[in-house]
């Protein structure tokens, strides 16, 4: 017998226990639920230490045979099967402790922010105009009005600065018409974001963001061990600092020094590989991204001694992207070029540029896929087994 607290043995005996139940039990399908009643006792074989034998026994719903996926099988379905039928492949407690895992680390991460005194926020998921436009937006029909789903909520937490909250986090969905059908890229996903005000440059942000990963992973952790979450183990300890590696840096190891695009995914395995066996670290950064390869981000900031560079960096944990981030463009007229460079019209933002002409501090953030985080510290190989119910390219339901 399975609950939510694990399984329990129920023992029949021959001679003592009511004989209608074995009938009942032989006739009950596997996953169907059941009340039981009876007695508790201690038992050195019974995998809890106690076995129930019961006096009545009733089905409150019966599972109808066949069952699509096995819940206590042995040799696992595929994962489109799994996720056909997701609410029985929920049932399996290995599954179940991803998702413990999940709500530990969502947790951790929202006392980490508040401690360091961030308000959370929620901001609009529809939206008259992108953030960076472009190919990944879902467009929705809007009362006859085309509008988008939010791929990040990026302009508003940076007006939210403008606004003076000065420090604010967001944990929400976001939404990409990601065409490619990879391991680590859903269509709906969830956005860790934050932004602060009054900055003082990108590593004021790198020092924020290792702590909080710090924390966030430190709490998960240890609640999973109190737990006795079977994934405890697989969440390792983080220290930090995390080792900074320039982007140029990178692409001298890789044997492509100055070509300046962004890396991909073969090339991020190596990067984490190299960091991971020379300087031990799972968890790192890679700063000082060039320009070129943030054209499209409009709203990062160049530097003002070498415009070729932004401060953005990303964080990545064993050669997969977690999270990306940097100080932005706080200063209305710059920002206006790099929409215009950027091949985008600024009258079309103009809620936004509002926000930067009374009054602006120069502000920073960063968005971190809890996804991507979540299938890293749980080992998954698809991260689409981080999410209850994934959508993807091919997958609306269930
Ligand atoms: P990638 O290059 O891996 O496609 P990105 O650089 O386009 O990611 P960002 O715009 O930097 O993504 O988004 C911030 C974070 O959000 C990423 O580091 C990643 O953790 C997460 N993320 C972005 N797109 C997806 C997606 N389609 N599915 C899951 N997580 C995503
Ligand atoms: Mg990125």
């Amino acid at each position: 017998m399975r609950d939510v607290s694990g399984t329990t043995q129920v023992t029949l005996k021959k001679g003592t226990s009511p004989p209608e139940l074995f009938r009942l039990f032989e006739e009950t399908p596997r996953e169907s639920v059941v009340e039981v009643e009876g007695t508790v006792r201690r038992s050195e074989r019974a995998h809890r230490g106690v076995e129930l034998l019961p006096d009545r026994v009733s089905v409150i719903s019966r599972a109808e045979v066949p069952l699509p996926l096995g819940v206590v099988d042995k040799v696992g379905a595929e994962l489109p099967t799994r996720l056909d039928h997701r609410v029985l492949d929920l049932r399996k407690p290995g599954v179940r402790a991803i998702f413990e895992l999940r709500a530990r680390l969502l947790a951790g991460f929202r006392a980490a922010f508040v401690q360091r005194g961030f308000l959370e926020v929620e901001t609009p998921k529809l939206l008259r105009q992108g953030a960076e436009g472009g190919a990944t937006l879902f467009t929705i029909d809007y009362f006859g009005a085309p509008a988008y789903l939010a791929q990040s909520p990026q302009l508003y937490k940076q007006m939210l600065i403008g606004a003076g909250l000065e420090r604010v986090f967001e944990i929400a969905p976001a939404f990409r018409a990601e065409p490619s059908d990879t391991v680590r890229h859903i269509t709906e996903f969830t956005s860790l974001d934050a932004e602060v005000g009054y900055l003082d440059g990108a590593e004021e942000l790198r020092g924020l963001l290792e702590d909080i990963v710090v924390d966030a992973v430190g709490s998960c952790r240890r609640a999973l061990e109190e737990a006795k979450n079977p994934l405890a183990a697989s969440v390792p300890e983080v220290k930090a600092p995390f080792p900074r590696i320039p982007f140029a840096t990178c692409e001298e190891w890789l044997g492509r020094p100055g070509a300046e695009s962004d890396f991909g995914t073969e090339e991020e395995k190596a990067i984490g590989d190299r960091i991971g066996k020379e300087l031990g670290a799972s968890f790192y950064f890679i700063t000082d991204y060039p320009t070129v390869v943030k054209a499209q981000t409009f709203y990062a900031w160049r530097r003002d001694d070498d415009p070729t560079k932004t401060g953005y960096f990303d964080l990545g944990y064993k050669g997969l992207e977690i999270a990306s981030g940097g100080p932005r463009e706080h200063r209305p007229d710059r920002l206006q070029a790099n929409l215009l460079s950027a091949g985008l019209d600024p009258s079309k933002f103009a809620g936004y540029l509002e926000a930067f002409r009374f009054g602006m501090p120069p502000h920073g953030g960063w968005g971190l896929g809890i996804d991507r985080l979540v299938q890293a510290l749980a080992g998954l190989a698809n991260i689409r087994e981080s999410r209850l119910f994934p959508r993807d390219r091919y997958r609306l339901e269930p």
